[in-house]
């Protein structure tokens, strides 16, 4: 099962797949995708990504490498997951998760052959998300970026298969571990 998790950037969904990682232990993998975004201070390749450059990312295009890929944010980088690397860590591991935008999570679905499951967090409203923003120092020009992100995002909500509203992060990630162990169950008896 491919754990497909979205949200606006300080929904809290790197925190939550954090807790699934480590409650799912050695039963779960993050599949790190690839990305031409530059690699940020304190970021390790191939755990979240591996780190190409856009002429590497548009080769690997080329080549036909991806499941999915998008140039996602405004800042005009790509980041796309790798069918080699999806087929690899599913051998290893009965749960995959990554966190890839909306658009992301569409593609990956029409996939007949990935079992998906795609949770989005729900940060509530604008002002929530401006407030959480400030309190972690973003600055303001990429707060406001963010927002006009997270309202593109909101827009897809009701096309994924749960919705968790992060209003608390503890429920939010309790929440998220049960929607999980009911799909493992609902699996386990077909
Ligand atoms: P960041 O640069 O902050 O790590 O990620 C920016 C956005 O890209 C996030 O919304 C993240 O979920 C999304 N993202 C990360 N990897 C992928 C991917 O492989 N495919 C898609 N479509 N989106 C991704």
């Amino acid at each position: 099962m491919f754990i497909l998790v979205s949200g606006a950037s300080g929904s809290g969904k790197s925190t939550i797949i954090k807790e699934i990682l480590k409650h799912f232990d050695k039963n779960i993998a993050l599949l790190p995708s690839s990305t031409s975004r530059k690699i940020r201070p304190g970021e390790i390749e191939g755990e979240n990504y591996y780190y190409l450059t856009k002429e590497e990312f548009e080769d690997a295009i080329k080549n036909g490498e991806f499941i999915e890929y998008q140039k996602v944010f405004e800042n005009g980088n790509y980041y796309g997951v790798s069918r080699n690397r999806y087929n690899d860590y599913s051998k290893k591991y009965p749960l995959l998760i990554k966190d890839v935008d909306v658009l992301g999570v569409e593609n990956i679905k029409k996939e007949d052959d990935i079992d998906t499951l795609s949770i989005y967090i729900d940060v509530g409203d604008d002002e929530e998300l401006r407030k959480r923003l400030i309190n972690r120092g973003d600055d303001l020009k990429d707060i406001e970026l963010r927002i006009k992100r997270k309202r593109f995002e909101d827009g897809y909500k009701n096309k994924y298969d749960y919705i968790v509203l992060n209003d608390d992060i503890e429920k939010a990630i309790l929440k998220t571990k049960k929607i999980i162990e009911k799909e493992i169950e609902k699996r386990s008896k077909k």
